[in-house]
C-alpha cells in the first residue's frame, strides 16, 4: 500500500498534503491523532490546507476515526476493499498508549431492539499490547 494507490482506490486527486497525511499514517503503522499526524508533516503545509485535507480523507472513508475517549480520537488508513460497514476491533495499549486497528479481527454489529437504529459502533479493547508483554 502508498498513497498514490490509495488515493487512486478512492477515486481522490493527489495532492502532496493528502500523501503526506497517507505516508504519516503508514509509516507510523498504528492509529494516530490528527496533531500527531500533523506534527510529523510539519512545516510543509498550512493549517487550513492541511485541515481541508484531513476532512477530505474522513469524508471518502479513506481514513476512519477511533474515539478512545472523549479527549482522545485517533485515526487509521481504511483498508482498501473493505466497505465502510467492515467493523473491526481496535485496540489501546495501557502501557504504551498505542491504538491499533486489528483488522482481522472482525465483529457483527448485533441486533438491536425494535425501534432502535444503528449509525456508528465501535469495539475497543484495552489492554497491554504485543510490545509491552514481552
Ligand atoms: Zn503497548
Ligand atoms: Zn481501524
Amino acid at each position: 500500500m502508498n498513497p498514490i494507490d490509495i488515493l487512486k482506490t478512492h477515486q481522490l486527486k493527489r495532492t502532496v498534503c493528502r500523501e503526506g497525511i497517507l505516508s504519516a499514517l503508514l509509516s507510523a503503522n498504528k492509529a494516530l491523532s490528527e496533531e500527531e499526524v500533523k506534527s510529523k508533516i510539519d512545516g510543509n503545509f498550512d493549517r487550513t490546507t492541511f485541515y481541508r485535507s484531513f476532512k477530505t480523507l474522513i469524508e471518502h472513508n479513506v481514513l476512519h476515526k477511533i474515539v478512545v475517549d472523549e479527549g482522545l480520537v485517533k485515526y487509521a488508513i481504511t483498508i482498501v476493499g473493505k466497505t465502510p460497514e467492515h467493523h473491526h476491533a481496535h485496540f489501546v495499549c495501557k502501557k504504551c498508549h498505542t491504538v491499533s486497528c486489528l483488522d482481522a479481527f472482525t465483529f457483527k454489529v448485533p441486533n438491536l431492539p425494535s425501534g432502535y437504529q444503528t449509525e456508528d459502533s465501535d469495539l475497543l479493547i484495552k489492554g497491554v499490547c504485543k510490545m509491552c508483554t514481552i
